[in-house]
């Protein structure tokens, strides 16, 4: 059944284009799709009970590494900086299979879930051991989770130059090969979709300057959007001035990487012009404030990116760097961050949510999703504001000042994913149960 009525929520926050609020209100869901906001809607199909609650718009992750949610704290990549992180990473991520990579994404977007994500993007870039794009689709797909996975890419191995182990990276042509078949075979580009597929070499520093230019060309032949990582950190810059001789921005420029179809990852050390160039094209960003601090790379300029008009979203990024996947909880470190570097006023609970929610659908071309209004999908995070979390608020609705890290329950496309607190699409015991035996094996054959 996708048709429910949301009701009598204390407040729904609808992230609509004037950001109304609405007190003791409805949403009502027909086959997935949102047909209206108001006050005493009918009844159509199932109720669920939102009094006591606070409703928004499902939470969007614009950036996630999911397979890493096997290698969460590993003790030799703790305290690293990025390079020397992956470093530490790479040989264990080499032992991965299909299994891993099925389990890993569901514990991935299942701890999404339960904390209020109804859509969410991903970008694996190693396949070793016969692992395919598709082990996480069919993982998204048991979960419930709207999902964008991106087919991403490593090709410039440790024999060649790079960060990678020779058997982490692939050859050029079977990359793109299996780019083409993996959009032919999983990308749905209706309004509905529950899985559009994208392009998303890992970063300048692991792929060709020539696979970046055809990857952008496969890309928009197909119509799917672009993804890699950007400008993450001081390192970052000075390996592209020095390989490149420019800086990141003006080099994804020039292979077509800018455009409403492009995001990138991070985006901690744009400067001014790259920052007035992407607002131009609209080129947009996924904003990972943990990661960023649990790296030390930095704080990204997302005021002045907002400023500039920088379509933004908010990512976890991958729990190898995170090393938590709870997007709420990024989503109060992004309002932080900002105020740690603007002051007090730079940013509020309220737009900090925006740009979790409208923002990160934006980002990732689904303008139906991220707003709770008539002919918007029926995506829906329900918050209960009667627990400790919020007792003794004066603004319950002020989420992340103080409020649940976890959602009471959620709907994404009409269907109900998390229940008081639970997931009812899987075995949640049971799957952590196999993601720690299959991290207990990795550890033990290091
Ligand atoms: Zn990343």
């Amino acid at each position: 059944m996708t048709t429910v009525l949301i009701q009598n929520a204390d407040v729904v926050l609808t992230m609509d284009d004037t950001r109304r609020a609405l007190h003791g209100a409805d949403v009502q869901i027909e086959n997935g799709q949102i047909t209206e906001v108001g006050h005493g809607l009918t009844p159509l199909g199932d109720v669920i009970n939102a009094a006591g609650c606070v409703v928004t718009p499902g939470l969007v992750n614009t950036h996630h590494h999911l397979y890493q949610t096997l290698t969460r704290a590993v003790p030799g990549g703790q305290d690293a900086l990025l390079f020397g992180w992956l470093q530490t990473l790479y040989p264990i991520w080499a032992r991965f299979t299909p299994d891993h990579m099925f389990t890993s994404a569901q514990i991935g977007l299942a701890e999404l879930a339960l904390s209020g994500c109804t859509l969410s993007s991903d970008h694996l870039y190693l396949y070793p051991n016969g692992a395919r794009l598709e082990d996480t689709i069919h993982a998204a797909s048991e979960v419930g989770l709207r999902f964008q996975p991106t087919r991403g890419a490593m090709s410039i191995g440790e024999s060649d130059g790079g960060l990678p182990p020779d058997s982490l990276v692939e050859r050029e042509a079977d990359i793109l090969n299996d780019c083409i078949r993996v959009i032919d075979a999983f990308h749905d580009a209706s309004p509905n979709s529950m899985c559009r597929v994208g392009v998303a070499p890992c970063s300048p520093f692991s792929v060709s300057t020539e696979l970046m230019r055809d990857a952008a060309i496969l890309a928009r032949d197909k119509g799917v959007m672009m993804h890699t990582h950007l400008a993450e950190n001081d390192e970052d810059i000075a390996y592209s001035l020095e390989k490149f001789g420019k800086r990141p921005g003006q080099y994804a420029q020039d292979l077509g990487w800018t455009g409403p179809d492009v995001w990138h990852a991070h985006c901690v050390k744009l400067d001014a012009s790259e920052i007035a160039m992407f607002a131009e094209t609209k080129t947009g960003i996924a904003h990972c404030p943990c990661s960023n601090c649990r790296l030390g790379s930095g704080i990204a300029p997302v005021r002045a990116l907002r400023d500039a008009g920088v379509p933004t979203g908010l990512g976890v990024d991958g729990s190898a760097s995170n090393d938590a996947g709870n997007l709420v909880a990024e989503a109060r470190q992004a309002m932080l961050l900002q105020r740690v570097a603007n002051g007090a006023d730079a940013m509020s609970a309220g737009e900090a949510l925006e740009i979790a929610t409208r923002g990160g659908a934006d980002v990732l071309g689904r303008p139906e999703c991220g707003r709770l209004q008539t002919g918007a999908r029926g995506d829906v995070a329900i918050w209960d504001v009667s627990g400790i979390e919020s007792a003794g608020s004066w603004d319950p609705a002020a989420l992340l000042l103080a409020g649940p890290t976890t959602v009471k329950h959620l709907v994404v496309e009409g269907r109900q994913i998390v229940r008081d607190g639970h997931m009812v699409t899987m075995d949640l015991e049971k799957t952590v149960q196999t993601q720690n035996r299959l991290a207990r094996q990795l550890r033990d054959a290091l």
